[in-house]
């Protein structure tokens, strides 16, 4: 609704000011600082936190809304993968998780790049975030008769199947503290969900306590491209 959308708007530049501010004291060295650092860096963290709130609550505003789009364009989608599979990395830091991607090389996907990396990234960055230091995380992406499809899997503390029907709500969240705690907004599921019926596409959970949780995005085939095609229209673009 355009009132959100406008609260949204209206509090990213304060926050992104306040953040420039902190980060230029928190980058000084000067030792009068020392006895500050600690409760600047919470103030920074909260600040970020705010900043993705409203960043999260902006993107799903412009996602729910009826408004033409940009037509989709070619996604380089193993990149993509690659580029978000990085920032796992640094997210999971001494957790060290060990993260296994296994990507058709060749398989890119039509589609708008910016919802697919917020989608792609939240379903990634949960499995790190729900899941204990030092278990394993398993990212596929490849095409089959039914679609194409990007499987993240991993071996975390698992969704008991009551709460699975509602996890893509706004801020349905089954641990509040827990999610608060790593950083999320409640936002990620209900992003991800919005962005695949974007693409015709489709979210499928399952999940057991204690094993681990598969969470799933098919693709409708018709969005596939490959590499080596999109190569040749660019070239022929050119000429
Ligand atoms: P949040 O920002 O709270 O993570 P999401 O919409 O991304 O919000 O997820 C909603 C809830 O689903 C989370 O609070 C968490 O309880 C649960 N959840 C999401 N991903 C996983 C996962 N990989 N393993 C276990 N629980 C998960």
């Amino acid at each position: 609704c355009d009132f959100v959308a406008n609260v949204s708007h209206e509090l990213r530049t304060p926050l992104t000011v306040i953040g420039g501010y902190l980060e230029t004291l928190l980058d000084s060295d000067s030792s009068a600082f020392d006895p500050w650092r600690q409760p600047l860096h919470r103030v920074q963290e909260q600040s970020r936190r705010m900043l993705h709130i409203v960043e999260d609550l902006l993107l799903l505003v412009r996602l729910e809304s009826r408004k033409e789009r940009p037509p989709f364009k070619p996604v380089n989608a193993p990149a993509l993968l690659a580029a978000i599979v990085d920032d796992a990395i640094a997210l999971s830091d001494e957790q060290a998780h060990p993260i296994s991607v296994i990507a058709d090389p060749d398989l890119w996907i039509a589609g708008s790049e910016k919802e697919l990396h917020s989608a792609f990234a939240n379903l990634v960055f949960n499995a790190v975030r729900y899941t204990p230091a030092g278990r394993r995380i398993e990212i596929r992406w490849f095409a089959d008769d039914s679609g194409i499809h990007l499987m993240v899997e991993d071996e975390g503390e698992g969704i008991a199947p009551h709460h699975i029907p509602r996890l893509t709500e706004r801020f349905y969240r089954i641990n509040r503290d827990r999610s608060r705690d790593s950083g999320g907004t409640g936002l990620g599921l209900s992003i991800v969900k919005h962005v695949l019926n974007h693409h015709g596409g489709q979210l499928r959970i399952s999940s057991q306590l204690g094993v681990g949780s598969l969470f799933t995005c098919d693709f409708p085939l018709d969005l596939r491209l490959e590499r080596a095609a999109v190569s040749a229209r660019n070239v022929t673009g050119l000429r």
